[in-house]
C-alpha cells in the first residue's frame, strides 16, 4: 500500500475497541505493510467485535488485556513471547476517564477519578514498555508509540483530567526514551487532532472543538485516521531510526496557531 516494508516484523497493538479506534487504523496500515500483529482487547465484552476486525488482517493473534491488571499484562507478554519470541514494535492507544470527569469544572475532579484516569491513560505505558523491552532487545531494539493530545499543554474545556493524564504520559515518553535509548528502543508519541471515536464521544463539547480545529488549523480541515496511521507506520519502521523521545503533532498544524 505504502512504500514501507515491515515484512518479518512483529508488533503488538493495544487499544482496538471498534473500527473507529485509532489503534485499528494503525493496525490495518502496519499489517498492510507486512507486519505480523498481536491485537489486545480490553475485556470479554469487546472480544467479538475486535475478533471480527482481526479476521480481516493477515494472521493476527488476539489476546485479552485490561491494563489496570498487572497479571493480565504479564500474561499477554508471556503469550507474545510464546507466539513471536521477539518484538519489533508496540502501540499503546489507550485512555480512560469517568464521563463525569470529562466536563464541568476541572476543580471538581475527585481523588478516585484522578487515580483511574492517570492509571489507565498514563501509568499503563510504563509496565507495557518494561515487559516489551526484553523481547525487543532480542531484535537489537524496537519502537514504542503512544497516543496523546495537545490538552497536555493547553486548556481544552471539557478535556479536564485527561489533559493532566496526557501531560504525565508525554513526560513518561521522555523518561522512557532516555532510559531505553542505550538498548536502541525508541519511545515516541503522536499528538493527534480530534477524531470521532468512542473515547472522543465521552468529551463534552467534542464536536464544537473539532469544528474550531478545522477552522483554525493551517490546513483548514480536520485530520483523518489514515493520516495518524501513516505517521505511526513511519515511527514503527526503520525510517524513523533517529527519532526518540518526541511528540509528533498530526493535527493539520493546529498547534502552531495562537488565535
Ligand atoms: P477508542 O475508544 O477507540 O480507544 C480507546 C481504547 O482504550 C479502547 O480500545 C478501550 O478498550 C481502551 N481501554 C480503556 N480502558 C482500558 C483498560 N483498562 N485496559 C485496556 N484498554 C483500555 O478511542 P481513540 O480515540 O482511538 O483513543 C485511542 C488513543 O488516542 C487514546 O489515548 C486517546 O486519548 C488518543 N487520542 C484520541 C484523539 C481523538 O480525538 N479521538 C485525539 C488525540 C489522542
Amino acid at each position: 500500500m505504502y512504500q514501507i516494508d515491515l515484512s518479518g516484523k512483529k508488533g503488538i497493538v493495544f487499544g482496538v475497541a471498534n473500527d473507529r479506534s485509532i489503534a485499528w487504523a494503525i493496525a490495518q496500515i502496519l499489517s498492510g505493510a507486512g507486519a505480523h500483529l498481536v491485537l489486545t482487547y480490553q475485556n470479554e465484552r469487546l472480544r467479538g467485535r475486535v475478533s471480527k476486525l482481526a479476521e480481516s488482517l493477515d494472521n493476527a493473534l488476539m489476546l485479552e488485556c485490561d491494563v489496570s491488571d498487572d497479571e493480565q499484562i504479564a500474561s499477554v507478554f508471556q503469550g507474545v513471547a510464546r507466539e513471536f519470541d521477539n518484538l519489533d514494535f508496540l502501540v499503546h492507544s489507550i485512555a480512560y476517564a469517568s464521563r463525569d470527569d470529562l466536563g464541568g469544572d476541572f476543580s471538581s475532579t475527585g481523588r478516585e477519578g484522578f487515580r483511574i484516569a492517570l492509571d489507565i491513560s498514563a501509568y499503563s505505558l510504563i509496565p507495557l514498555v518494561r515487559e516489551a523491552a526484553p523481547l525487543m532487545e532480542k531484535k537489537g531494539g524496537g519502537s514504542i508509540l503512544t497516543m496523546t493530545f495537545q490538552a497536555s499543554e493547553r486548556v481544552f474545556p471539557g478535556y479536564n483530567i485527561m489533559g493532566t493524564a496526557k501531560a504525565a504520559l508525554e513526560n513518561e515518553v521522555k523518561q522512557l526514551a532516555a532510559e531505553y535509548g542505550a538498548r536502541n528502543i525508541r519511545v515516541n508519541a503522536i499528538s493527534a487532532g480530534p477524531l470521532e471515536t468512542l473515547a472522543a464521544r465521552g468529551i463534552h463539547g467534542f464536536l464544537d472543538m473539532k469544528k474550531v480545529h478545522a477552522e483554525k488549523a493551517p490546513l483548514k480541515r480536520n485530520i483523518t485516521h489514515e493520516e495518524v496511521a501513516k505517521t505511526a507506520l513511519f515511527l514503527c519502521s526503520d525510517l524513523s531510526s533517529g527519532v526518540t523521545g518526541s511528540v509528533i503533532p498530526v493535527d493539520a498544524g493546529y498547534h502552531i496557531m495562537a488565535v
